[in-house]
């Protein structure tokens, strides 16, 4: 398998090299030159998650032996997440919850990026990397716990994440300052998510402190949904709940199916979109958007806008102007021109069109805030399943799409997070009028619990009882500036 730049450039590329460089030369994301197909019949024949973990990738990743693969394997779907199935499928009404948060840090986010650190430094070994390497991110929430959880510990890297110092849930900070593992670092930034992101891209494109870090052994990586290492892990759960349908007797091999997707930067759905070119048989992928469904009318009339105003809502994953693995598909759609030229017109004007004959296999809704909290209540009311805001969207939205277009397919929505994370706004939902919402998270997760009649999951009771370990503050030009003190950098 080789894998390209989605805006051309020619040059290929292995998978472990892909991996190791994130990004193409030319700005663009590395694609598999083709996808591969696969024998549903066969495929199904892997009952356990990792046989099928395995089964898939290595159409993808055909450069890693079968040991190597298999090692990563083995290393992230284990005991961390609390579920055998790893991602197990709840029935719900007339519809299916795909529940992608059994993982460490109860985000979606750790069904890719358990695997990644393991991917990465097994592709360093073999093409003999020998800096240390150091992952920097940028998070809003989700993604900087999850990659902290995924590379604490593991040899031969550093993991460094800045968030906004008043731009997380307490849930989410206090699960990434209570982070063990002598190679984390966490940094509180004086400013808002955008203002964390701009200080690590303005790292990453620094060619002198670039060479500074090489000087000193080291060289840097992201952990972002851009890698190719963590949208492949990602196809796996498409097969896996299928394939549980059919199992449990709802239905047989080869009948066909959809999906509705909470999306944000577009790598969720987008793998969906692979395991159907792959062979698993889906109707219609349904991106769901909160307010900012910048998707939704891209996916109506072809037009791709983000100049519009940012909605800060209660689904912050999928608060996104701009979806980076949006690129994919074009490339896959309308090939590298058309794709190069789409994303200069993104970057000069903000906004481009494409012809949207070709994008059948989607279908796309958004849900407003007060849609959201009305789908949690009824959704509770009527089952007692208590689903996150991000998840409510999804529910929202596929009721839409099935309403409007009769369609009679089975219907499969995924969870991406574990309510236990957004306390707030589920209990707020859920607890009627009378609730006082203005207990802090700590108190509300208690609360959650005895409606819920579960326990919390056992990654967030730890973070809140854990000794505070990372107490770095930084304004946010001097972002660079802490790294270097972090890493002992002499200039
Ligand atoms: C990251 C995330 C999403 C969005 O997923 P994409 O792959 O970026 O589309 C949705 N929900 C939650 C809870 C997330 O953490």
């Amino acid at each position: 398998m080789e894998y390209i730049s989605s805006r051309g450039g020619g040059e290929s590329f292995s998978s472990k090299q892909a991996i190791i460089k994130g990004l193409a030369d030319d700005g663009g994301l590395f694609v598999p030159r083709t996808l591969p197909t696969v024998d549903l019949e066969k495929l199904y024949k892997n009952k356990d998650y990792r046989d099928l973990a395995y089964a898939v990738m290595r159409l993808y990743l055909t450069d890693f032996t079968e040991k190597e693969l298999k090692d990563c394997i083995a290393k992230a779907y284990d005991e961390k997440f609390t579920d055998d199935l790893i991602a197990p499928l709840v029935k719900v009404e007339d519809y299916y919850v795909l529940e992608l948060f059994h993982g460490a840090t109860s985000a979606f986010k750790d069904m890719a990026l358990s695997i990644l650190p393991h991917l990465l430094t097994t592709s360093m070994k073999s093409e003999q990397v020998d800096e240390e390497v150091v992952i920097l991110t940028a998070t809003s929430g989700d993604t900087g716990k999850a990659a902290l959880a995924g590379f604490a510990g593991v040899d031969g890297t550093k993991i460094i994440v800045f968030y906004p110092e008043h731009g997380v849930s307490e849930i989410q900070r206090r699960q990434m300052i209570t982070q063990v593992g002598e190679n984390t670092f966490v940094v509180a930034v004086k400013g808002n998510f955008d203002d964390a992101q701009t200080g690590v891209k303005n790292i990453f494109s620094d060619k002198e402190f670039g060479e500074n870090l090489l000087e000193n052994g080291y060289k840097f990586s992201s952990a972002n949904s851009i890698n190719i290492g963590r949208l492949v892990p990602q196809i796996v759960y498409y097969f896996h709940a299928y394939f549980q349908l059919v199992r449990s007797g709802e239905m047989d091999l080869g009948e066909v199916i959809d999906f509705s997707v909470p999306t944000g930067n577009f790598g969720n759905i987008l793998a969906g979109f692979y395991a159907k070119k792959m062979g698993l048989p889906v109707g219609k992928l349904v991106v769901a958007s909160n307010d900012n469904k910048v998707l939704v009318d891209f996916i109506g009339d072809g037009v791709y806008d983000k100049n519009r105003n940012f909605v800060l809502t209660t689904s912050p994953s999928m608060d996104i102007l701009v979806s980076s693995n949006l690129e994919r598909l074009l490339n896959f759609s309308y090939g590298e021109d058309e794709t190069r030229e789409h994303m200069a017109e993104l970057g000069a004007k903000g906004v481009y069109k494409a012809d949207i004959s070709v994008l059948k296999d989607f279908d796309a809704g958004f849900a407003t805030m007060d849609e959201v909290d009305d789908t949690i209540a009824d959704v509770y009311d009527r089952t007692t399943y208590v689903a996150d805001p991000h998840t409510a969207v999804a529910i929202n939205v596929s009721k839409k799409y099935r309403d409007a277009s009769k369609s009679k397919n089975k219907m499969i929505v995924l969870s991406t997070a574990s309510p236990y994370k957004f306390p707030k706004a589920v209990m707020k939902a859920v607890g009627g009028n009378d609730f006082d919402t203005s207990m802090d998270d700590f108190a509300l997760v208690e609360e959650l619990e005895k409606l819920m009649n579960t326990s919390l999951p056992v990654g967030i009771a730890e973070a809140i009882k854990s000794e505070i370990r990372h107490k770095i503050v930084a304004e946010k030009d001097a972002i660079k500036e802490v790294v270097g003190e972090i890493l002992g950098l002499v200039n």
